[in-house]
């Protein structure tokens, strides 16, 4: 069995920030990850421009430039790729961790890799950074597993000419509907809210607002979903029963953590917040050797963390795992 002082469960920003930041303390973690480095952001849709500049997705110290001031996808998975050879981190990819257990003074990982083999760690201390993006937030209505209905947006170009509606009415819903325009769809936005939604990122609302003022896009507020069919929607509006014919459906209903490996090994989450009790100075839960780093740390609210601040968790992490090893 492999022995390792610390564990990183998952590659994502945060967790190769917090693999960096430990790195610097002398300490070469283990990252773990079912995919590849930044699975995350291979799998956003494929021209997405971030909306932060890119030294605001800086990791390591390690620059980012780029031509324009906000990176695109693929500049920022070359970025990503770059840091983790450079500092040659530790990276078992294509591994997916199922189960953590608690023993006395250490941990035990469970893994699977993508070929079916199984693998134990021992590992002193675990960062937990699985982010939220592989668990789609569902709507819960009838219909929601038929499959014209997609959770995610790749690319516009299958749905020219088709009629599409979009529920949602965030960043991913008013993306997708700027991308889905440019490329002739007949698209319908329906969105709970009673107005635009102030999360919408400030450069990108003037254009959305200006396609549904000329009824280049209709756009129903106050919608509550009832139910999708193979080529309806139907919704609510007040009293009101309403449906809106269509071929395509994408529910850019936002995503949830996925808490199971922390409360299997006692991690207390809120309730109503998904979040996981833990100490904001030093990023541990409260199951001492456990720490969690990155999106995770916000529970359901996907508006509260992202790369630009989940990244700081890595070094409040390895300055507390530093301490403690020193101090064994
Ligand atoms: P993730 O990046 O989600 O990484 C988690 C990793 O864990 C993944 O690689 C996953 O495969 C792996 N994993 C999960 N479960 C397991 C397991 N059991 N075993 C092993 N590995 C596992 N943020 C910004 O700051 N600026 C932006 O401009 C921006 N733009 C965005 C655009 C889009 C379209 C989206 C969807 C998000 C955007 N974000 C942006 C948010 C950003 O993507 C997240 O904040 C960031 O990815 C969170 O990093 P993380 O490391 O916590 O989690
Ligand atoms: P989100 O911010 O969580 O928004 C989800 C949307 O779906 C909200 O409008 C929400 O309504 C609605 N919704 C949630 N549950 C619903 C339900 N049961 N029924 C009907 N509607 C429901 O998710 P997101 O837009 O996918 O964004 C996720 C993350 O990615 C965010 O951090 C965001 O900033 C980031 N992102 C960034 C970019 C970019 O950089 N350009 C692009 C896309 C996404 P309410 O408004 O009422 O909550």
């Amino acid at each position: 069995m492999q022995k390792e002082q610390v564990i990183i469960v998952g590659a994502g920003p945060c967790g190769m920030s917090a693999a960096l930041a430990l790195q610097d303390q002398g300490i070469n973690p283990l990252i773990i990850e079912k995919e590849n480095i930044t699975n995350s952001i291979y799998h956003y849709p494929t021209h997405q421009t971030f909306f932060s500049s890119s030294n605001r997705l800086e990791i390591g110290d390690i620059p980012f430039v780029t031509e324009r001031k906000k990176p695109i996808r693929s500049e920022a998975l070359a970025y990503y790729r770059e840091v983790a050879k450079r500092r040659s981190l530790r990276v078992n990819s294509f591994e997916q961790v199922v189960d953590i257990k608690k023993e006395k003074d250490h941990f035990m990982v469970y893994t699977k890799t993508i070929k079916g083999l199984s693998r134990v760690y021992q590992a002193a201390f675990v960062i937990i950074a699985t982010g939220y993006y592989d668990q789609p937030r569902q709507l819960e209505v009838k219909g929601e597993e038929l499959p014209h209905v997609f959770h995610y947006f790749k690319e516009a170009h299958p749905f020219y000419r088709e009629k599409v509606v979009i529920i949602g009415g965030k960043n991913s819903a008013v993306d997708a509907a700027l991308e889905l325009h440019k490329a002739n769809a007949d698209i319908t936005v329906l969105y709970r809210g009673e107005t635009y939604s102030k999360s919408v990122k400030p450069w990108i609302l003037p254009e959305f607002t200006a396609l549904i003022n000329k009824q280049e896009i209709e756009m129903e507020f106050n919608a509550t979903i009832k139910e999708i069919t193979t080529d309806q929607v139907i919704y609510q509006v007040g009293d009101t029963k309403k449906t809106v014919d269509t071929a395509f459906v994408f529910a850019m209903t936002g995503y949830q953590p996925d808490h199971r490996f922390l409360q299997e090994i006692g991690v207390e989450i809120e309730k109503e917040t998904g979040r996981p009790v833990f100490n904001s100075m030093t990023l541990e839960t409260n199951v001492e050797g456990i720490y969690i780093a990155g999106v995770i740390a916000a529970g359901y609210n996907n508006n509260e963390i992202f790369i630009e601040n989940g990244r700081e968790h890595g070094p409040k992490i390895a300055k507390d795992i530093y301490q403690k090893v020193t101090n064994r």
